[in-house]
This record gives C-alpha cells, sequence and structure tokens, in this order.
C-alpha cells in the first residue's frame, strides 16, 4: 500500500483538483486498513469535478490483486474498461462492445452505469462483489438498482470486482460492432473533458439542447463548452473548478439541466 500527498488534478481527466491524501490499495487487507477513517473512492477520475480545495477524506485508488483479471472469472475492479473491450474482442467474447470509448475503471462504470446507446455496464454483469461496513458481498445486479447513468450501491460501498456476462461470437461480428459504436463516437472532442456534464433529459439530447441555445464555445476563464459537442466541457489548459463551476450556473441558468458529474467534495 503507498500512501502519498497528491493533487487530483493529475489523477482526473479534466486535469483539475486541488490536494488530497491517496491511498493506493493493492490487497484486501490493505483496503480494511484504508477504510478506517472517512474515505472516498477514486476510478480513472473521468467523471468528475473536484473542487481546487481538494477533499479532506482519504481518496483510495484500487491497484495490485485489484486490478487483474480473468474474462471468464473475476475482474477487479480497478482494470481500465478499455482494455476490457479490446481483450474481450480479441478472446472472441462478446458483451462489452457498447462501452467501447468510455475512459473508465470497472469499479466506475458499475457505479455509474456507464453506457452508449449500444449498451450499458449493468448488462454486462453476472455479479458485483463490494466491500462495505468492512466486509466483502456478492450482489446480482438486479439488486444494485441500475438505471440510467446510476446505481443504489450500498453506502460507501467500493466495488472490489465483477464477474462479466460475456457471450462466445465470430470475431468479424464483434469487430463489427465496435466499428459501428466508435464511428459514432467520432464527434467527441480529444481536449481534456469528463466526459458529459449532463444527464440527457427523456426524450431529448442536453448537447442538442446547449447547441440550440447558441452555447457552444461559451467560456469562464480556461472552462469552455466545446465547439464539437455541447454536452462537453473541456479545460483549455489552467480551468480552475471556480471557473467549470461558474460555466455550469450559466448553462443551468438557461436550461433546467441535470448534472452526470460527480462534484468533489
Ligand atoms: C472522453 C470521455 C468520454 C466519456 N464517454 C462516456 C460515455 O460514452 N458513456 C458514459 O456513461 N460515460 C462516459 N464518460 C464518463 C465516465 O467515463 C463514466 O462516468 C465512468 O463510469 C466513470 O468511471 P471512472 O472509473 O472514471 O470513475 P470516477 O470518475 O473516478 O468516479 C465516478 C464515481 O464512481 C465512484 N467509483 C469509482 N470507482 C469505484 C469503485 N471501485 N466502487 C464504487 N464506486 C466507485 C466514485 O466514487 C464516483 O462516485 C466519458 C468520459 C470522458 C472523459
Amino acid at each position: 500500500m503507498r500512501v502519498e500527498r497528491v493533487l487530483l488534478k493529475d489523477y482526473t481527466t479534466l486535469g483539475i483538483g486541488g490536494p488530497a491524501e491517496l491511498w493506493t490499495v493493492e490487497t484486501r487487507e490493505d483496503l480494511l486498513r484504508a477504510t478506517e477513517a472517512p474515505y472516498r473512492i477514486l476510478g480513472n477520475g473521468s467523471n468528475l469535478l473536484v473542487m481546487d480545495e481538494g477533499v479532506p477524506e482519504r481518496v483510495i485508488r484500487l491497484d495490485g490483486e485489484f486490478a487483474t483479471y480473468d474474462l471468464k472469472g473475476w475482474v477487479g475492479a480497478g482494470v481500465l474498461l478499455p482494455l476490457l473491450v479490446q481483450e474481450a474482442a480479441r478472446q472472441g467474447l462478446s458483451g462489452l462492445e457498447g462501452l467501447l470509448g468510455i475512459p473508465a475503471q470497472v469499479g466506475g462504470a458499475v457505479k455509474m452505469n456507464a453506457g452508449t446507446r449500444f449498451g450499458e455496464m449493468a448488462e454486462a454483469l453476472e455479479a458485483v462483489e463490494i466491500f462495505h461496513e468492512g466486509r466483502f458481498h456478492i450482489y446480482l445486479p438486479e439488486e444494485l438498482g441500475f438505471g440510467y447513468r446510476q446505481s443504489r450501491l450500498p453506502q460507501g460501498g467500493i466495488v472490489t470486482r465483477v464477474r462479466l456476462r460475456l457471450q462466445e461470437r465470430p470475431l468479424e461480428e464483434i469487430r463489427r460492432r465496435m466499428a459501428e459504436v466508435d464511428a459514432a463516437r467520432k464527434g467527441q472532442p480529444k481536449r481534456k473533458s469528463a466526459g458529459c456534464a449532463f444527464k440527457n433529459p427523456p426524450g431529448h439530447s442536453a448537447g442538442r439542447l446547449i447547441d440550440e441555445r447558441g452555447l457552444k464555445g461559451l467560456r469562464v476563464g480556461d472552462a469552455m463548452v466545446s465547439l464539437e459537442h455541447g454536452n462537453f466541457i473541456v479545460n483549455l489548459g489552467q480551468a480552475s473548478a471556480k471557473d467549470v463551476l461558474e460555466l455550469l450556473k450559466r448553462i443551468q441558468e438557461e436550461l433546467p439541466l441535470e448534472l452526470e458529474w460527480e462534484v468533489w467534495p
């Protein structure tokens, strides 16, 4: 286990976030120790807006045994989803293609029920192991209250590993589906971001609503509504959390949108 003072901007895809004590856990015993005081669990930091002041709690990151996987057995929650999507395709296993391009860790993808119109994480799960109140429990997906970009994990629960529901399929079929998903993602900005900032209201696209209001390109400091995709807020370089909050506020003054990101603290 490693404990170090870090700046969370180095651990979030938006590149924003102040200081915290980072606990990198590698074994189950580490996890028991790390959770003895108030904590937050960090995945790949791709759906987070972390304040410039940082967070007072321990920030736990999964590595070691939590970053190992066997696609036909248990998959660690600290494994990167893009790696799994590619590896499953290589092994002729179908079920993850719709998650192509989502820069999450498995645990963060479960928590957010990450997905696209081609499929979401919950559909690919057979079982989920969650650590809470000092013990490891196994859940079936139907027990975890999955919905659109949400789940109801037990309070303070840390996903530690999952079993996936994958099917053997011809390689060409898997590759064809992946190419289709990839093509649908082509318009996404390449700059630093945290994916879609807002949830799509039922029957609408948040990105399109933002675009129609003429808000693309709206800028506070180095935080800007992407010109390519209205629901992406990009960090042009030195954006602060304060800039991003102000930009979110200006958008929400115009449109009743619900934030998809999680804000820390
Ligand atoms: C370029 C880009 C494209 C994106 N495209 C998509 C997309 O197509 N679809 C989509 O759904 N999302 C997308 N996202 C958003 C993001 O990737 C997802 O929300 C993802 O699920 C976040 O996972 P993470 O591991 O980065 O979690 P983090 O951002 O680190 O954390 C998010 C939440 O999950 C919790 N968490 C993390 N790990 C665990 C764990 N092991 N156990 C319990 N809770 C945990 C955190 O505490 C936090 O509450 C995109 C993001 C980017 C930057």
